[in-house]
């Protein structure tokens, strides 16, 4: 019995990186008006993955009705 219980990886990974607070931004599905706030590390992966610029806001899918989720300004 010598296992040492580990912290989850996503906590891990935050404080390597000195991330304190997680950065959230507010989406909204044009189709049902569905709301949900998605963590910038997720913003980041859909951008990189659509090859956007930095600071371009992806278009998600909605989780409700998977129609268009839009960030919200
Ligand atoms: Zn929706």
């Amino acid at each position: 019995m010598n296992d040492l219980p580990e912290p989850p990886p996503d906590q891990t990974e935050r404080e390597m990186l000195g991330l304190g607070t997680e950065v959230t931004y507010n989406y909204r599905c044009t189709r049902c008006q569905h709301e949900d706030a998605v963590p910038d590390v997720v913003i980041d992966g859909f951008a990189a993955s659509a090859g956007l610029k930095r600071g371009r806001m992806p278009r998600l899918v909605c989780p409700a009705c998977g129609g268009a989720f839009l960030a919200v300004r």
